[in-house]
């Protein structure tokens, strides 16, 4: 049952996604059937007006980029998200018996719900790398059809729970069950992983993580809604990643898509958005263009930058926890995120560019600050607005149960937001 095409593709892109290593590749897959050419860092880059390429960096973070037809006044139309959510990531060597149950521990990646992770069925998934003839080796894991479990305590064993809350320790209570130990010959996950690597559980090296099961899918009567793992932020990568695939070269702007990892632990890594990624794959294009120093500068500055990442809708059991005349709606259309702390990038000025990109696309538009006297989260926006100094807008789509395993979001909003960036990259 489809409510619509851009929603349908999002749900096959977040099944394919259980991690940011997934999500690459399935980026790379979609932009490669596109006909773009991949880029390597390590060489040396030669690229033509009109061409698509893409360049990846850890295998989890990826930039797209087009470039016009006319490159004499260039100038970059930047969509940008994160492929990473939170998470349980497994430790390196932690197998974590009690009784007779065969567990791993885990350590918690970002801000996670804790709660939302018990009695779930969870798989693992990630990277494995080890040494192959003198050259790194890395593969994408997976495991298919075998669940694993966090199992909450008995309420009769947690008698105040209902009144007190849950209380969780990171340590003791979230290391999954994967079995049991007896008798004695059961599957262990370093087995799982030396028969999927043909390689001894020792040489490996491993970024695992949990993940929900449960296929991201329809919900409500009407199908209004997408429940799904890692809408935050997987559902604005694939927005943007759409938008510039559907996308031609335009006649003056190069288009850049740039889904970065490392969002919810703050975004400093090899391959966050605080790393050079971003402003060195611009700094290769414009070399490759025969732009000097100061054409490049120039360029940036003529340049705009879109930050995407999910907003909070209004919840409707808990309304007094949103400001009363900025709550966004589900399904109501792309929301402009705005903090006088500056903890989004949006100003005047590049909110009223996406005003205007909205309205050109016959979208709606909704408006979003935190309650004054509530901390207000933030986003990748800031941190490249001021590494490149390119005017940003933060935006994002409504969504509830944010960081929660399971998420929810519209289903509608999600191809609004495409067609905005398609604008976007028109401009
Ligand atoms: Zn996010």
């Amino acid at each position: 049952m489809s409510r619509n095409a851009h929603a349908d593709a999002l749900i096959a892109f977040l099944n394919a996604s259980p991690t940011p290593f997934h999500a690459v590749e399935a980026a790379a897959d979609k932009l490669l059937a596109g006909g773009a050419i991949a880029l390597d860092e390590k060489n040396a880059w030669n690229l033509k007006p009109g061409q698509t390429a893409f360049v990846i960096r850890n295998g989890s973070s990826i930039v797209a980029l087009r470039l016009p037809k006319d490159v004499s006044r260039p100038r970059f139309r930047i969509a940008a998200a994160h492929t990473d959510s939170p998470c349980l990531k497994l430790k390196p060597r932690a197998p974590d018996p009690s009784a007779n149950y065969r567990q791993w521990g885990v350590e918690v990646y970002g801000g996670v719900l804790y709660n939302s992770w018990l009695d779930r069925d969870l798989g693992v998934a990630g990277r494995v790398s080890r040494m192959d003839g003198g050259t790194i080796k890395s593969d994408l894991v997976r495991t298919e059809g075998k669940p694993f479990r966090i199992p909450q305590l008995a309420i009769h064993l947690d008698r105040g729970v209902n009144e007190s809350g849950l209380i969780l320790n990171a340590q003791r209570h979230l290391a999954p069950v994967l079995g049991l130990t007896e008798p004695g010959e059961g599957r262990s996950l370093e087995g799982w992983l030396e028969e999927s690597l043909g390689a001894p559980f020792a040489s490996l090296s491993f970024e695992l993580h949990l993940y929900d099961t449960s296929p991201a899918g329809y919900g409500g009567f009407d199908d209004e809604f997408i429940f799904s793992g890692r809408l935050d932020n997987l559902a604005m990568s694939h927005a943007a990643l759409e938008a510039f695939c559907s996308e031609a070269p335009g006649d003056g702007a190069i288009q850049v898509a740039a889904l970065f990892d490392n969002e919810e632990v703050g975004s400093t890594s090899a391959q966050g958005a605080n790393s050079n990624l971003l402003a060195a794959t611009l700094e290769r294009v414009l070399l490759c263009l025969g732009k000097g120093r100061e054409e490049s500068l120039a360029a940036l500055a003529r340049s705009h930058l879109v930050s995407a990442d999910m907003a909070h809708a209004i919840h409707p059991n808990y309304p007094e926890k949103h400001e009363p005349y900025h709550y966004p709606l589900i399904n109501h259309g792309p929301v402009v995120k705005g903090n006088a702390s500056m903890r989004y990038a949006t100003n005047a000025e590049t909110a009223a560019l996406f005003r205007g990109l909205c309205g050109r696309a016959g979208v709606p538009v909704q408006d979003f600050v935190n309650r004054a006297d509530l901390a207000c989260g933030t986003t990748i926006g800031p941190h490249v607005a001021a590494a490149l100094g390119v005017p940003t807008v933060d935006v994002g789509n409504p969504m509830l149960s944010m960081h929660s395993a399971r998420e929810m979001c519209g289903s509608e909003d999600h191809g609004m937001m495409i067609r905005t960036l398609r604008e976007f990259y028109r401009d």
